[in-house]
């Protein structure tokens, strides 16, 4: 039996100081002995932890006694062991950033009508219906529903100005929108019906929701779904598993994330221990012959060893243009 577990969890609520309750907690959390990452603000909170089975259970008790929290969902995994190195309780403008300023939507007065994961999975194999990955890009090409949009952007907070240049797939369609663990969706939803759509809908609770629902049991899932914390990824889908990662150097089905290895550029690409060690890490020319390359350091590859592997992928590279 697993003796951790991984909590993931938020609520929009009205807090008052957000700076002395981040104190506060860190150190209720520090207490308990838990590793993760919460962010407090005037909106909220947003947080995943981990720990023993027993301080996590604590943490959840002492929240639910809060009345600001007392109908907080926290979504559970089971682990090994910690799945953070460090715990980091901060203040925050605000839980997610979409940055819309004047625009800011407020879930609790505004947000998508939430539909639980078995009437998600209904809705999806609807006519007539779009899904929108309110997520990033690099966490859709790891894992997505079947046949879900990826909006094409870097990160969260571009996708409104992506959704007002593609306005017309949407119109007269019913929109879902999922995220990980529903939180993006609160606002982002919000924000949809602000603008006009009428017909919208979030996946209540995430695709971490999703996966645990006995009567779903994460099916038109594909691949695996990001988490932010050192596991990476994990599984959704009980019934199948279609690969759809893809490596970054080859295209090959693969599942593994690193991060590149220029500290400098850390971008995060999917890619196999043989690419990664072919490529000495880099996701480009410049981060494979970065000074601070962590990949070398690691191996403690000599001048001679890289210089070898620069010229095998010069050579391949040159055989592929002819
Ligand atoms: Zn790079």
């Amino acid at each position: 039996m697993k003796q951790y577990q991984v909590l993931l969890y938020y609520n929009y609520v009205k807090m008052t100081d957000p700076e002395a309750y981040a104190k506060e907690h860190k150190a209720f959390c520090e207490e308990l002995g838990l590793k993760g990452r919460i962010l407090i603000a005037e909106e909220g909170i947003n947080g995943t932890v981990s720990g023993t089975i027993e301080a996590t259970q604590s943490y959840m008790d002492a929240m639910h006694a809060d009345p600001r929290f007392s109908n907080m969902p926290f979504k559970i995994d089971q682990a090994e062991q910690h799945a953070f190195k460090k715990l980091k309780v901060k203040p925050r403008k605000e839980l997610v950033t979409l940055r819309l300023g004047e625009e800011d939507i407020n879930p609790l007065e505004i947000t998508g009508n939430y539909l639980e994961p078995d009437e998600f999975y209904q809705a999806m194999q609807e006519e007539n219906t779009v899904v929108i990955d309110a997520r990033n890009d690099y966490e859709y090409d790891l894992g997505h529903f079947r046949g879900a949009i990826r909006p094409d952007i870097k990160t969260f907070r571009e996708l409104p100005d992506w959704v007002e240049e593609n306005k017309e797939q949407f119109s007269n369609k019913r929109i879902l929108t999922y995220c990980t663990g529903g939180i993006r969706c609160e606002k982002f939803s919000g924000w949809l019906l602000e603008k006009g759509f009428e017909d919208v809908h979030q996946l209540h609770g995430g695709i971490a929701t999703y996966a645990k629902d006995p009567k779903v049991r994460g099916q038109l899932w594909d691949g695996k779904m990001y988490v932010f914390d050192e596991r990476i990824s994990v599984p959704i889908n009980q019934v199948e598993h279609v690969v759809v990662g893809r490596d970054y150097f080859d295209g090959k089905p693969c599942e593994r994330y690193i991060n590149c290895a220029n500290p400098f550029c850390n971008k995060q690409i999917i890619c196999s221990e043989e690419n990664e060690a072919k490529y000495l890490g880099g996701c480009t020319d410049e981060c494979r012959t970065h000074p601070n390359n962590r990949y070398i350091e690691e191996h403690q590859l000599t001048p001679e060893e890289v210089e070898n592997r620069l010229k095998a992928i010069a050579a391949e590279e040159e055989k592929e243009t002819i």
